[in-house]
């Protein structure tokens, strides 16, 4: 038997963030307004394309949009990453079934008389071809040409072409079986790291992650550019390749956030695998307590028409119920005709499911250990969830507590209020939490004036009884909790 929708729809705050990725059909004022107004969280800028000139004027345009409106808007600029492509003079065409030799352009000079013995193309990144074994595939074009190695000399492949296909410069290629000695980093995703740094993002996209180790190498890297240790922007990674599924564990406990990017993981492992591992994912990140984001074609077809598929719908719907911390928009919102009935669509659907009775948040964290810290921030989730208050309120100086306390999926607003701009800036990324900014440095004062503040937005009212949860800082950690329960 059904029980009654937890929540009206009217006036809900959607729980589920929405990042959106910005380009050419959504960098003016007024559109990406209209995206805020219908429920953007996090702006994407997607270095893959656009240069710092476009960058940023979008990080000004939406930083003056999130002060005019008092919207915390998060900003995400995702490096490009490793990202292996093609290098042809002529499209070179390949049927199925042919012989093809590739090398890369490290190689390609010397090996010329080799090359000219079959049809040939290069790869774009130096001694890439060194990595690659007898019996791997390489995939081209979001794997639309599949080639496999059949032979091996110094800096050449010769591969059977499995699925034909014509070659054209500059396109994907993911090569899923090796073991790729190539940095995370590249010289222009340390450029673009320099100007994000210096236009202060809040989020760092780290592209084709392969290891624990990877994280780490570009935290190192923000520190270097930062020349502090702390108030760094959150590393996001994206799971992406094979080598990232086998090192998953490691990657999650060294990163702040995920992202399950299934463009390129569709690519790397069977299509029909990326569902299953898009859960395994999203539950894993909630139990290592790390924000997670669930991205790519989920309203695809929204590029074009004013209506998502209703599989589409279904995507989005069931991403929310695994309880993702975010749902993402990629070419729907930079590149689509529709960008701001993306947004809204996301919305509708994230308000639909949340107020559902299928969308059931209760006892999804179990805690295992004795983490004085954790037990606490659970010990206040369970207080409000038995108790008849109206909402938890939270102060916190870096952010952490606020989004230890969203991992528990509580279903009373959670209202949470730090005097750090980059906390509240990141902490738009986390599920349930409303955050406020004050530059108070007292932290009672600063809660006083978001209950002032809710009070103001109808969402709290005098006499309501309230949940109350302090983080405070020590040694720059943020460790030690209060709890409390007041009537406002
Ligand atoms: C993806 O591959 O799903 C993804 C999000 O990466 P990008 O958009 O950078 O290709």
């Amino acid at each position: 038997m059904f029980v009654a929708a937890r929540t009206s729809q009217t006036n809900m705050v959607k729980k589920t963030k929405i990042v959106a990725t910005l380009g050419l059909v959504s960098d003016t004022k007024e559109t990406l307004r209209a995206m805020i107004e219908n429920g953007m969280n996090v702006a994407r800028l997607n270095f893959s394309h656009g240069d710092h000139e476009w960058h940023g004027k979008a990080i000004k345009t939406i930083r003056e949009l999130s002060a005019e409106m008092n919207v915390p808007i998060g900003i995400l600029g995702d490096l490009q990453g490793p990202r292996i492509r093609t290098t042809v003079t002529e499209p070179v065409e390949m049927k199925t079934g042919e012989t093809i030799i590739l090398s890369d352009v490290f190689y390609g000079e010397s090996v010329t008389s080799k090359l000219a013995q079959a049809k040939s193309f290069l790869l774009d990144t130096p001694k890439i071809v060194d990595d690659i074994e007898i019996g791997h595939e390489i995939l081209i074009e979001d794997g639309l040409m599949k080639l496999v190695v059949k032979e091996r000399e110094t800096g050449i492949l010769v591969c059977e072409v499995i699925d034909g296909g014509t070659v054209k410069n500059r396109k994907g290629v993911n090569i899923p079986d090796s073991q790729l000695k190539i940095s995370a980093v590249t010289p222009k995703d340390e450029r673009d790291l320099k100007f994000l740094m210096e236009n202060e993002v809040d989020f760092i996209g780290l592209s084709f992650v392969g290891s624990g180790e990877d994280v780490k190498y570009l935290r190192g890297k923000m520190k270097e550019f930062l020349g502090r240790e702390d108030n760094l922007p959150h590393i996001i990674v994206k799971v992406e390749r094979k080598e990232a599924i086998k090192n998953l564990d490691s990657i999650i406990d060294q990163t702040d956030a995920v992202m399950v990017a299934r463009g390129d993981l569709g690519i790397e492992i069977e299509g029909t695998r990326v569902t299953l591992l898009q859960k395994e994912i999203v539950r894993k990140s909630l139990h290592k307590m790390k924000q997670v984001i669930v991205a790519t074609q989920m309203l695809d077809s929204m590029i074009i028409n004013p209506r998502p598929t209703r599989a589409e719908i279904a995507d989005v719907t069931n991403a929310v119920i695994d309880h993702t911390d975010a749902v993402m928009l990629s070419g729907e919102s930079a590149g689509g005709k529709y960008p701001v009935e993306s947004v809204r669509t996301m919305r509708d659907i994230i308000q639909h499911t949340e107020a559902s009775p299928f969308d059931d948040v209760t006892g999804l964290l179990k805690l295992d250990g004795k983490d004085d810290f954790k037990n606490l921030v659970k010990g206040a989730f369970d207080l409000a969830k038995n108790s008849d208050c109206r909402a938890i309120i939270l102060a916190t100086a870096s952010g952490f507590t606020g989004r230890m306390m969203s991992h528990f999926r509580s279903e009373k607003p959670l209202f949470v209020a730090t005097n750090s701009q980059k906390a509240c800036n990141q902490l738009t990324l986390a599920w349930g939490v409303q955050p406020f900014y004050g530059d108070e440095k007292d932290l009672s004062v600063l809660l006083d004036k978001m209950v002032a503040y809710r009070k103001q937005t109808g969402q709290l009212a005098d006499g309501d009884k309230v949940i109350v949860v302090f983080g405070s800082a020590k040694d720059n950690k943020e460790k030690m909790q209060m709890v409390g329960v007041k009537t406002i």
